[in-house]
């Protein structure tokens, strides 16, 4: 027999007023892992967080942490730490207090001093420990957050868009250090965000929802991959959609093909392909660092996408070579063992 789930949401639905936020949400997370709640912006994500917080009551449905169930607990009694968008760091506390704060009544007071040097110690601000929040960055600001979310040692860190108020390059570098400070501490976490990059790059397993549902789950790889549908291929990445008739010479029009457009060939002169490469014009270039982005328009417009112009992405020294400029013509393949 398997063990069962460390949280598991079973059956969730909740409304406001008339508007449906969640629609029968279940989900199962396993211990240490991390997990991305994607979607669109008011999709649902930040009420199913609240509800595993105890922040929110569902309509229908419950909540079970470590096979206990928590749904009617107040959220100090589920064991849970949270960082949010906005620092929420009291202002008038340094950063060591701020830290402290949820340690007390927890742990014996003669501890509070040495924990708090080690949450610190483990945010990489071990210097920090006297300065206000207005003396830090925003970045600091945020490791600190996590810092006092941690130190409680939760039994589940939620974490609702904790990034997104910082720049991109401090970002990147927290989404680092966020992920092995979990690692580190075998946290089991669930972070909503509605960037898709952030999902792919830290995520365990992506739950991508729309509409008050959970429309597909897996790991990033499977998720980009294999999109379970149109909506799943065109948030998580670039996409191209075709109408399939035309590549499976079905008459089903409603059904679409898609393709990424780095899996878009530039055929060369000679070159031999399993089917027709598509004679294009190039509209528009983007540089993008390692390759380039181009929007080309088919000639014979049966061969257009869904959207007109197919998007193909161009490593640099190809496109180089190429000479890719707007306006000139290129061949292009789409390999049948690309098209999902
Ligand atoms: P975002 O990325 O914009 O934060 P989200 O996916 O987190 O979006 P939710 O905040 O969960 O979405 O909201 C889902 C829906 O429920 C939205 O339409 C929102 O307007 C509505 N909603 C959420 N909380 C409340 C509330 N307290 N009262 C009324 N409507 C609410």
């Amino acid at each position: 027999m398997s063990s069962p789930p460390y949280v598991s949401v079973r059956g969730v639905t909740k409304s406001f007023g008339s508007h449906q936020a969640l629609g029968g949400v279940s989900l199962d997370v396993d211990r240490g892992e991390f997990v991305c709640l994607l979607g669109p912006s008011g999709c649902g994500k930040t009420t199913l967080l609240r509800i595993l917080a105890g922040l929110e009551a569902p309509d229908r449905g419950g909540v079970w942490l470590q096979d206990r169930e928590v749904t009617g607990l107040p959220p100090g009694e589920r064991g849970i730490g949270m960082v949010f968008q906005s620092y929420a760091l009291f202002p008038n506390l340094s950063a060591a207090e701020n830290i402290a704060y949820g340690l007390k009544g927890r742990v014996p007071k003669k501890d509070i001093a040495e924990r708090v040097r080690e949450a610190l110690e483990l945010i990489g601000l071990p210097s920090a420990a006297s300065r206000y929040p207005s003396e830090l960055s925003g970045g600091q600001q945020q490791r600190v957050a996590l810092a006092r979310a941690v130190v409680t040692r939760p039994q589940l860190l939620l974490l609702d868009e904790p990034l997104s108020a910082l720049d991109a390059k401090v970002r990147q570098k927290l989404r680092l250090e966020l992920r092995s400070l979990q690692e580190e501490l075998g946290l089991t976490t669930i972070m909503v965000t509605h960037d898709q990059e952030e999902a792919l790059t830290m995520a365990d397993r992506i739950i991508l929802m729309n509409e008050a549902r959970i429309v597909q789950a897996g790991t990033p790889q499977e998720v980009y991959e294999r999109p379970a549908s149109p909506f799943a291929a065109d948030f998580i990445g670039a996409v191209n959609f075709f109408p399939a008739g035309r590549f499976r010479g079905g008459p089903d029009r409603e059904e679409l093909l898609a393709i990424r457009p780095e899996h878009i060939r530039i055929v060369g002169p000679g070159e031999r392909t399993e089917t027709a490469p598509i004679r294009c014009r190039v509209r528009h270039v983007e540089f993008r660092g390692p390759f380039y982005r181009a929007a080309v328009q088919p000639l014979d417009d049966a061969y257009a996408s869904t959207e007109g112009l197919i998007t193909v992405d161009i490593p640099a020294p190809q496109a180089d070579l190429l000479r890719l400029a707007k306006d000139s013509l290129l061949s292009v393949h789409l390999p049948q063992e690309r098209l999902i």
